[in-house]
C-alpha cells in the first residue's frame, strides 16, 4: 500500500474503507449480435444502470444466479467486471473501426476482451484469440463459442510465436497476468499470494510477453496494455519500457471526468488509466494504448492452398443451415466442415504456418451420406440460417435441456430442430418417432437444481 502513495488518484483513507466494506459491484455486457427486438434480458432485466464508457455495459442491482438464466448460456451477455469494459474507449479512440483490422488477444482465456473485441470489430475483420496454457483454452473456446461471431481464430501459443508473423497485426490487446491487486476487493484470496518478489516477476514477464509479440506489429499498429495490479513496476514501468527500448508513441485518452478513473504517467510521459474501486463502480485496473513507430507495412504472403475444400455438392448441402447473404469459405479439418467468412481464408494458412490453431471460424457439422450432424457452435453462431426448424422453450423446458435431461416428445417436426430461449438458440435436438434427443453438450450441461 505504501508503494502506491503519490500515484495520481490514490486516496488511502478512500481504498481502504472501500476494501473493508466488502460491496461487489455485479455487472454485465450485452451481445448486440444477440440482441432480439423487444425481448429483454431475461433473469438480469430490473434495475439496469448503465456503464458510462461502454456502449453495451450494464450494471445489476444485485447478482442473480446467472446458471439458471438461459439466456446467460445462449450468449445473450457476459459477465464482465466495468472497469475491463474501458477497453473499447481505448480501442475506438485509437483505431479506425470501420475498415478490416487484424487484432491479436494475446492473454485472451476466459474471454472477456475477446468477446468484447467480437463486438467491436467489423465482420470482415480477423480476431486472433491466443491462450498460452493450455487447460484454459476450454474456457476461452466456449465462451468464444457462446459468443456466435465467425470471424475469430483461437490459438494456443507462446507469445513468442507470433513474433514470426512480422507486422501482421493492427492491433495487439495484451492484458497481462499480475499480482492481481486490483481484484483484492472481489477475491480476498489473492492477498495471501501477493509478495514484492511477485510483482517483480511479474514486470519481468510483462516485459517479455511485449519484448516477444512486438514484431508482430505492424507500424502505426496499437497495443493496448491492461493489468488489475495497482503496482507502478506492472504498470507505468512497463509503459516507459515500451516508449524507451521498444519505441513506441503513447496515445492520450479522452475520459470522462464523471467516469472518475485518474490518468498517471509515467517518467517518459506515456499515459495510463488507473481505476480505483473506492472511485468508480469497477474493480482495480489499469490500462494503456501506445501507437508503434518502426517495423513496417505487412507484405502479404504467398502461402495458400492448404484449406480442404469440400466438393461442390457438400457445398450446396452445407449452404441451406448458413445465412445465405454471408460469403463464405468451407473445409474439411479432421471429421468436421467449417466455415469462415470467405475474405479470411487467405490468413488461415498465414497464422497456422506459425501458430498451433486451436479452431478457426465455426465448426459447422460433419457431412454423412444421408444428412449433416450439425455441431453445437452451429447452434449458436451468427452464421446459422434463421429459416431452420426452432422449437420454442419456456424457462422450465430451457433448463430441462441445458441439464441435458429427457425432453418431451409431443412435437410434430422430425429431425435436427433448434432449441430456444427469448428468440435465441440454445442448441440442437433430434425428434425421432416417440423420442427427442437432446444434444447440449455434456460438459457444458448444469449440474445442480435450481434453489
Ligand atoms: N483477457 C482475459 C479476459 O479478459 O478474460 C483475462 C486475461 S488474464 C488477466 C491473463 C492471461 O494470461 C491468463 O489467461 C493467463 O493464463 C495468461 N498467461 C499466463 N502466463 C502467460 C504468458 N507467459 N504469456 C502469455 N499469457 C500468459
Amino acid at each position: 500500500m505504501t508503494s502506491l502513495e503519490g500515484l495520481p488518484g490514490f486516496d488511502r483513507a478512500a481504498f481502504e474503507k472501500v476494501h473493508a466494506g466488502g460491496a461487489q459491484v455485479t455487472s454485465i455486457r450485452v451481445n448486440s449480435a444477440k440482441r432480439v427486438p423487444g425481448a429483454g434480458l431475461g433473469v438480469v432485466a430490473e434495475g439496469l444502470r448503465r456503464v458510462p464508457w461502454s456502449s453495451f455495459g450494464y450494471y445489476l442491482p444485485k447478482r442473480p444466479s446467472f446458471t439458471f438464466d438461459p439466456l446467460f448460456h445462449a450468449g445473450a451477455y457476459y459477465v464482465q467486471e466495468a472497469s475491463s469494459m474501458f477497453l473499447e474507449q481505448a480501442l475506438r479512440q485509437t483505431t479506425d473501426l470501420s475498415r478490416p483490422l487484424r487484432v491479436l488477444d494475446l492473454c485472451a482465456a476466459p474471454g472477456g476482451k475477446s468477446t468484447l473485441l467480437q463486438s467491436l470489430l467489423s465482420s470482415d475483420s480477423l480476431l486472433v484469440s491466443n491462450e498460452v496454457i493450455r487447460n484454459r483454452v476450454h474456457i476461452l473456446e466456449e465462451n468464444m463459442t457462446k459468443w456466435g461471431g465467425a470471424n475469430s481464430f483461437i490459438t494456443s501459443n507462446d507469445p513468442k510465436d507470433f513474433g514470426r508473423l512480422e507486422n501482421y497485426f493492427d492491433v495487439i490487446v495484451v492484458d497481462a497476468p499480475c499480482s492481481g491487486s486490483g481484484l483484492f476487493r472481489r477475491e480476498p484470496e489473492a492477498v495471501k499470494e501477493w509478495s514484492p518478489d511477485n510483482v517483480r516477476l511479474c514486470h519481468q514477464r510483462q516485459q517479455r510477453i511485449l519484448a516477444d509479440c512486438w514484431p508482430s506489429l505492424r507500424n502505426d499498429g496499437v497495443v493496448i496494455y491492461s493489468t488489475c495490479s495497482y503496482s507502478r513496476a506492472e504498470n507505468e514501468d512497463i509503459l516507459d519500457w515500451i516508449v524507451e527500448d521498444l519505441a513506441a508513441e503513447s496515445c492520450r485518452l479522452e475520459v470522462s471526468p464523471d467516469w472518475g478513473m485518474a490518468e498517471t504517467a509515467g517518467r517518459s510521459g506515456a499515459y495510463g488509466y488507473r481505476f480505483y474501486p473506492d472511485k468508480l463502480d469497477g474493480e482495480g485496473l489499469f490500462i494503456a494504448a501506445l501507437r508503434k513507430k518502426g517495423g513496417g507495412a505487412y507484405v502479404a504472403s504467398r502461402k495458400k492452398g492448404m484449406l480442404d475444400r469440400p466438393s461442390k455438392k457438400d457445398e450446396e448441402r452445407i449452404s441451406s443451415w448458413v445465412r445465405p447473404e454471408m460469403p463464405m469459405a468451407y473445409f474439411h479439418h479432421q471429421d468436421l466442415i467449417y466455415g469462415l467468412p470467405a475474405g479470411l481464408a487467405a490468413e488461415l494458412p498465414v497464422v497456422q504456418s506459425c501458430c498451433y490453431l486451436k479452431r478457426a471460424g465455426v465448426p459447422l457439422g460433419q457431412l454423412s451420406v444421408k444428412e449433416l450432424i450439425p455441431e453445437h457452435d452451429l447452434a449458436l453462431s451468427t452464421l446459422i440460417s434463421p429459416k431452420l426448424p426452432a422449437l420454442s422453450l419456456s424457462r422450465e423446458q430451457a433448463l430441462q435441456y441445458l441439464r441435458k435431461d429427457e425432453m418431451g416428445s409431443d412435437y410434430a417436426n422430425r429431425g435436427w430442430t433448434l432449441v430456444q430461449y427469448g428468440g435465441l438458440n440454445l442448441g440442437w435436438i433430434k425428434v425421432l418417432p416417440g423420442r427427442i434427443n437432446n444434444y447440449y453438450p455434456k460438459e457444458w450441461r448444469i449440474l445442480r437444481r435450481e434453489p
